[in-house]
């Protein structure tokens, strides 16, 4: 029997990265171990998009090397955006690993597993899903990044852009219904760039569109969407498609001209107000996140405002805050200094940390007595675990003894908060006797 471990830190590409490879060991006859030690091979799929993610991924590397025993009879694997085409630092600073796999580049890692099994693969000929996947799963649908933001590392950890076939996609949806999934998210570093580089003249809405006809499929969701590639036809069928979502993640990254010029993003912020406008015209009700970066080089106090300004005006949903962290190689580590001071740059995401947390408490509370569709995907400390079309987490109760993974399910909100919605089955009360506490679950009309 052969074992493998994968230990997976950051994006959802990430995610997904870890998943196809699980496939393709498990085709090969590996099973998944949940520790290290117990697995024949060990792969650490890494983030290094910020530095709190890189130092976890170096501790957790470190921590790997006393599995290398006196047979040395493990196989370590890194993977991840960690991995560049140069591989001489890493490969003098983490002697214990035994191969550097870029993103994408998966096949030296399962040739090498298939033939410590004895056998013979062709990794572009094997199907990569998951043989058991969540009902909500991830499928990358345009690889690589030809953007070139200064801040960011993606680009020289991933690669050109480059987009899969819509009937490769299209049949990867179909396998995954008939292995139980309900909601697939469609993933791209800019989602909305997808098909630019294929022949023939489609896009986002026609890959949105052909997967709105898979039978069995019931959600779509799309990632991350940039504000300069998310056209009228891709929110037209963001309202249009059934099964698309109305939910919507387009990073702006800074509320300040200047700012985003420095960081190489090509809109002016006006422009992302005008994006804004046409969708919440096209989806009425669709719910937004957003990515912001806070103290990036040369971030004044007035500038930094126009970020919180925006903030206060669009009113998103959900905000990811990072403060800035210089990636060694990009245009910004070579070009640009990085002189905000990190008292301040930690001063500026808690700002931003407190007023989301109170935009966040203002949007969700007229859900309050709302009835919402959720799909569940877990049970977690005794409560049903699920997520609205507009990506609210939700929990509730259900005294029944059926498993509802998968399941559709009406829910009546009956709590809100800035993170999450807790609710009951219809027909059921809610009682609770201090805030904190497990909730109780009393049939109308009484126990
Ligand atoms: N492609 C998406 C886009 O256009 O915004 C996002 C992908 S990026 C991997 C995820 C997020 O990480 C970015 O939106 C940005 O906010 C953050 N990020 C990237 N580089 C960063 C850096 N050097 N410091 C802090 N945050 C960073
Ligand atoms: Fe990074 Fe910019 Fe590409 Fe997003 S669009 S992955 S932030 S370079």
């Amino acid at each position: 029997m052969s074992n493998y471990y994968i230990w997976t830190i950051g994006c959802q590409m990430n995610v997904a990265d870890s998943q196809r490879l699980g496939s393709a060991l498990e085709q090969l006859g590996y099973d998944r171990v949940a520790t290290a030690e117990d697995a024949d091979i060990v792969i650490l799929n890494s983030c290094v998009v910020r530095q709190g993610a890189e130092d976890k991924v170096v501790a957790r590397l470190d921590s790997l090397k006393g599995l290398k025993g006196a047979t040395n009879d493990v196989t370590i694997a890194l993977t991840g955006c960690m991995v560049g085409p140069q591989v001489e630092h890493l490969k003098d600073r983490f002697s214990h690993v035994d191969f550097f796999i870029r993103p994408q580049e998966i096949t030296a890692l399962v040739e090498f597993a298939a033939d410590r099994q004895g056998l013979a693969c062709d990794v572009d000929q094997m199907l990569l899903v998951a043989s058991r996947p969540q009902v909500s799963t991830f499928i990358p649908v345009i690889q690589g990044c030809d953007e070139f933001c200064t801040y960011c590392i993606v680009p020289y950890r991933r690669g050109r852009e480059s987009s899969r076939p819509l009937n490769e996609i299209v049949g990867e949806t179909e396998e995954l219904v008939d292995r139980g999934v309900v909601e697939v998210t469609l993933l791209g570093q800019i989602v909305d760039k997808y098909g630019h580089d294929l022949p023939g003249d489609f896009d986002l809405a026609d890959l949105l569109s052909a997967v709105n006809d898979v039978q069995g499929i019931e959600r779509i969701r799309f990632l991350t969407s940039h504000p300069r590639d998310m056209s009228d036809r891709i929110l037209r069928a963001v309202a249009d498609l059934p099964k698309v979502v109305e939910h919507l993640n387009v990073p702006f990254q800074s509320g300040d001209d200047g700012v985003l010029e420095r960081m190489r993003r090509p809109y002016a912020i006006t422009e992302y107000f005008d994006l804004i406008e046409r969708a919440r015209t096209y989806v009425p009700g669709v719910a937004l996140a957003t990515d912001v970066i806070v103290g990036f080089c040369g971030e004044t106090e007035e500038e930094f405002q126009r970020t919180v300004g925006v903030l206060e005006r669009v009113r998103f949903d959900t905000v990811h805050i990072a403060a800035y962290s210089t990636r060694s190689g990009t245009i910004a580590d070579r070009k640009i200094a990085d002189d905000v001071p990190p008292g301040v740059k930690l001063e500026r995401k808690n700002i931003v940390e407190s007023l989301q947390e109170r935009i966040a408490t203002e949007v969700n509370m007229p859900l309050l007595g709302n009835r919402v569709e959720v799909l569940v995907e877990r049970k977690v400390r005794g409560r049903w675990e699920g997520r609205t079309r507009t990506n609210k987490l939700v929990h509730f109760e259900d005294p029944g003894e059926a498993d509802r993974v998968g399941s559709l399910m009406e829910v009546d909100i009956a709590r809100t908060s800035p993170w999450s919605l807790t609710g009951t089955l219809p027909g059921y009360g809610y009682t609770e006797s201090e805030p904190t506490e497990a909730i109780t679950l009393v049939p109308v009309g009484g126990p």
